[in-house]
């Protein structure tokens, strides 16, 4: 018996699934098995060296040490909004930037901000477990809608009933999508727009793979969109961009309401970003487009070497235009979590099941491209040998 019961909101959660994935690693690494591993979606490059470079200066000045303000500093927002209009050709002042802990810390303390108990949610399947968690904390309850295969894993919108549309108070999207590598269109956008001002909800767009684009596409933001300053949030992220995962740090842009409210949260929860790693921030913002060129190039290296290796092994999936995430169908009768073990057992390769991103997530596996180009043949070879 625990000595204090946890919460039902806790006991009611499963394990988070990257949890479970590092239990079962370890214990594959204790019976000596030699891994090679597209699990978690952590970059394996190191972070750039001109944003080392800034924050080793910052690090020295004194008046960063101090508690910094809950929102950001007015730097670091100004830069985002810099890098808004560089990339994506919308001005959002730096009075809509609300600087966050990562990205992961902003979306899961956004519903705190807007939800009553039983207030709803749209929530996609398969996605980002946050959404949904962030919805139960908040006390709120979540619709979940599927993202098929056969639409592009773009939600139909017009398929949510009726009645769940003028209930929900914020609708979560991502593109580009994790898990599937699925990316969308401005149209689409424009859509998500069109139904949040109908039904009167935010977006909630997680762009955290913004940057993590081939073959020429760049992924919109939804602040291009006409009129979606006024019903959006979008969520970004340095994490992916620029291999700074560990380092805790994001932005949300959009309307100036729904950027008072989180952080007005924010600010009777955390007290806001180490000023050093903002002051990185701001380099990476500012300075970063060689360095996203190549974070680019890589990723779309690492991507057609898994693509014919897939190909050889037989296996279906969507070649991704966008995000480090390829989402591959398990041969027909294989469940998830089987088609993970049989890879496990039999070529020592770790993958996430897609059953951990929700029921849709059943009947896929997830390989993410944190593997180095070196080991990148000997996983083609081991794939090439598998017998399902
Ligand atoms: C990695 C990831 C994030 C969050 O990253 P942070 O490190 O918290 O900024 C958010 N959404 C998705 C879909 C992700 O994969």
């Amino acid at each position: 018996m625990p000595w204090i019961d946890p919460s039902d909101k806790i006991k009611g959660l499963p394990v988070y699934p990257f949890v479970k994935l590092e239990q079962i690693k370890a214990e594959a690494k204790k019976q000596g098995k030699d891994l090679i591993d597209f699990g978690i979606g952590d970059p394996d490059f190191a972070t750039p060296d001109f944003i080392l470079k800034a924050m080793d200066q910052a690090l020295r000045a004194p008046e960063n040490h101090k508690y910094p303000t809950s929102a950001g500093m007015m730097s670091f927002r100004e830069a985002a909004s810099r890098f808004m209009e560089r990339r994506f050709k919308v001005k959002v002042g730096p009075e809509k930037v609300v600087a966050l802990i990562g990205s992961k810390e902003g979306i899961a303390h956004f519903p705190l901000g807007y939800l009553n108990p039983g207030d709803l949610t749209l929530v996609p399947s398969p996605a980002y477990p946050v959404y949904r968690i962030g919805t139960l904390f908040a006390g709120g309850e979540s619709y979940i809608f599927p993202l098929k295969e056969e639409l592009g894993f773009l939600p139909d919108l017009d398929a949510i009933p009726k009645g769940f549309l003028s209930r929900a108070k914020m609708l979560f999207l991502n593109y580009p999508n994790n898990p599937t590598g699925a990316v969308c269109d401005l149209s689409f956008l424009e859509k998500a727009v069109y139904y949040a001002k109908k039904s009167h909800f935010w977006v909630v767009q997680d762009a955290a793979y913004s940057e993590v684009c081939f073959d020429g596409y760049l992924s919109p933001s939804i602040l291009e969109v006409k009129g979606g300053e006024e019903c959006a949030i979008e969520f970004h992220s340095l994490s992916k961009t620029f291999n700074m995962t560990g380092w805790r740090l994001g932005f949300a842009v959009g309307s100036k309401e729904a950027i008072d409210t989180l952080a007005k949260v924010k600010s009777n929860i955390d007290s806001g970003v180490f000023q050093a790693v903002q002051a990185a921030g701001i380099a990476a913002l500012d300075q970063g487009d060689q360095a996203i060129r190549e974070m680019r190039q890589r990723y779309q290296r690492r991507r057609d070497l898994l693509a014919d290796a897939l190909d050889q092994a037989g296996l279906k999936y969507l070649k991704p235009k966008a995000t480090f995430y390829f989402w591959v169908k398990t041969p027909k009768g294989i469940s998830s979590e089987q088609m993970a073990g049989a890879l496990l057992d039999q070529a020592g390769i770790v993958v996430a099941p897609g059953s951990g991103y929700g029921p849709e997530g059943e009947g896929y596996i997830r390989f993410a491209l944190v593997v180095k180009e070196s080991l990148m043949e000997e996983a083609v070879n081991r794939l090439k040998g598998l017998d399902l």
